[in-house]
Formats: structure tokens, sequence, C-alpha cells
């Protein structure tokens, strides 16, 4: 099955024999691998060992997200959110569920965000400490550049928390130029290629206030303590540690791929081969092919009234293709990942794919009710 969810995403034979396992992991033959783990994520976010820890929890992407915003923005401080789309969403809930103060940016949806309307509204509130952006707007497919929007944050003397959920190993960062930044938070099972069921923080640790999460589970600075106290290579908790070992195998694999820049020339080639073949099939784009990121698109839904969510989804499942089966933006999309251990060919297979489904449930106009 092609799985172009996106995110889990399909995964080589290699990480999921890594799954076969059976781990002690308080052991001492564990504890090197996730120490070793621990040290080539920081490198790969060019992290500076000693300032940056690499501070992984156990679960998933929300819980990174919310153990950063309660790590870092004290109870009762306030973060300004460009709204970027559904995971700009999903942080303004999870900060606000924890008892922070949410400054919503609005902003179009579907453009990159103004790093001078971020400025200027530092600058109108000396109130605000922190800025929460996604790098990767999963529910928009644009990308956001943290570098821009990083320099207003830096210029104005505040700090940045990053959503890379869907970014982190294709798209660069280097943490050493972007001293603003608080917290990056990222999963395996993205842009990594790897098994979900862990959230990992890249954080500073000399800005980590031990108690200020106000939750012992999410509290960075907690992991930070214990790994000081009982080493790297010791999680607090039961860890999933086939995960961690399948993460160690996906990461040879980015490695022997060439790294994040030839992981994001892949998927920008998949990406190619998807929008061009969507527009060859007459349907229409959520977005303009300039605004158009390299992880996923949204296609608006075609005007025929036989359209169908769900029966388009399972039309594409009988034909070895797998999508969301629910809608992310603002007016009805389906959304297709063009990330993963797939390539242009199989974006090619999943256009095929495509045509028939939408020909076998009978949607004959194509084109969104709402193409101009
Ligand atoms: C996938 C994703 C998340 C986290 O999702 P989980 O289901 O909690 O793992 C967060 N932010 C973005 C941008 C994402 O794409």
């Amino acid at each position: 099955m092609l799985l172009l969810i996106p995110g889990p995403v399909v995964t080589r034979p290699e990480v999921r024999a890594a799954l076969a396992h059976d781990f002690a992991p308080w052991d001492n033959d564990f504890r090197p691998l996730y120490a070793g783990l621990r040290e080539r994520l920081l490198r790969l976010a060019g992290g500076v060992p000693g300032t940056h820890a690499t501070l992984p929890l156990q679960g998933c992407g929300h819980f990174g997200v919310e153990a950063a915003v309660r790590s870092f923005v004290p109870l009762g401080g306030k973060i300004l959110v460009p709204m970027t789309g559904a995971y700009a969403d999903r942080i303004v809930r999870l900060a606000r569920e924890a008892g922070r103060v949410v400054v919503p940016l609005p902003m179009p949806f579907g453009g990159p965000v103004d790093p001078e309307a971020v400025a200027a509204t530092l600058a109108s509130d000396p109130a605000i400490g922190h800025v929460g952006l996604v790098y990767s707007e999963t529910g928009s497919g644009v990308i956001h550049d943290p570098r821009a929007v990083g320099a207003a944050v830096r210029g104005a003397g505040r700090r940045l928390l990053l959503d890379a959920v869907s970014a982190f190993g294709a798209l660069p960062l280097d943490l050493a130029a972007q001293p603003e930044i608080d917290a990056v938070v990222f999963t395996p099972n993205k842009c990594l290629e790897a098994i979900a069921g862990l959230a990992v923080v890249l954080a500073r640790v000399d800005r980590l206030v031990a108690g200020q999460a106000g939750s012992w589970s999410f509290d960075l600075a907690d992991i930070h303590a214990h790994a000081l106290r009982n080493g790297w290579g010791s999680f607090r908790f039961t860890p999933p540690a086939q995960v961690l070992n399948a993460l160690s195998v996906a990461l040879d694999l980015l490695e022997a791929e060439g790294g994040q820049p030839a992981r994001l020339a892949r998927y920008t080639a998949n990406m190619r081969t998807l929008y061009d073949g969507v527009c060859g099939l007459g349907l229409t784009p959520y977005l303009p092919a300039k605004a158009q990121g390299p992880v996923v698109m949204n296609v608006r839904a075609p005007a025929d009234p036989a359209w169908d969510l769900q029966a388009f989804v399972d039309a594409l499942k009988s034909r070895g293709v797998l999508i969301s089966n629910f809608y992310n933006t603002p007016e009805p999309s389906f959304r297709v990942g063009a990330i993963g251990a797939v390539t242009p060919d199989d974006m090619a297979r999943a256009v095929v794919a495509m045509g028939a489904a939408l020909d076998e449930i009978g949607v004959r106009r194509r084109a969104s009710a709402l193409a101009a």
C-alpha cells in the first residue's frame, strides 16, 4: 500500500526490520544506541553540544509541541502564533489549555508568514515572550521560513518555538545560526521515514527552568536533568526501544541517500510529478505552483455532485493508494503527501489511480466550483 497520508509514511524494509528485536531499555547494550541517536539528531540540526540537547519523550508530535510550550513559556506568559493553518490552530489550543496566553496573528491562507508583521506585533506588545511557528504547515502545504521569521524574533529580543514535525530531515535547519530558537519539535514518522511513537525536542538547555512546565510528564527541564544525572543513554520512563532502533536505521538510510539536501530533492521531484499529474487530471490545486511546498498537496474538492471524499478514498485504496479521509483546509480539499520512502514513479502511479478512482465514483466535473 502506498501511504500518502502524509505521516506516518511509507518506510523501507530495513527500518521495519529494526522493530523485530526485544530490548531491555536499561541495559548497557541499549544505552549507547540511544545516546548515539541523540548526538546524531543534534548534528542533523546544526545544534551545538552543551548549548542544545536532544530531549525525546514518548508519544506523538503534539506531545512534543505541548512539552516545548509548557517548558519554555511560563504559566500566564504570552506566545504569538501566526495562523498558518490547522497545525497553528493546534499550537493555540495546546498553549491555551496549558494556561499560556495566545496572541494569534491572523494572515491570509496560502502565503508565507510575513516577518514584518511578526516584528510589528512584537514591537506593539512587549509582554509577548515567544513566537510559535509551524515550519511546514501540513494543513496548507506552505513552507514558512524560520530564518526570516527568526531574524524578526531575534531582532525583537524574543524567543522562537518551531514545530518542524513535517519538515525535519527534508528542510534545512541550522540551530547554531539561530540562537533565538528555544525548541524544535519533530517526530520520526514523517520526513525521517521511520516509525511513530516518539516526539523529539531539540532544546536550548540554558533556557530551561525547572518545574515551569507544570507537568512532570511534559517537563523538558526534568528530561534534561535526568540525562545529566543518569547519562544520555537513559530514558526517564519506559522508552519505545524498537522505535528508537528503527530511527537509528532510518538515519543510516538518510545519510546514505545524501542527507537532507538529497531528501529534499527527491520530495521536490515527487511533488512536481504529483502537482503536474493532478493538474493533468483536470483537478484544481489549492495552492498556486509557486506557493506549493514539497511535503503535502491539497486538492480542491471537484464541483461534480458525485464527489464524496470517503468514496474517493475507498476507490483509491482499492488501487493501492491511501490518503487522508478528512478535510484540513478552510474550503474542502483532499490532501496527498509527497514524503516517505516513495519516488516520482510512485507519485505517477498514484495520479493514474486517482483518475481511475474519480471515474469509478462518477466524478466528471473535476475542477473545483471555486476555480476562477
Ligand atoms: C504531524 C504533525 C504534527 C504532530 O502530529 P501527531 O499526530 O501528534 O504526531 C504536528 N505538527 C505538524 C506540522 C504536523 O505535520
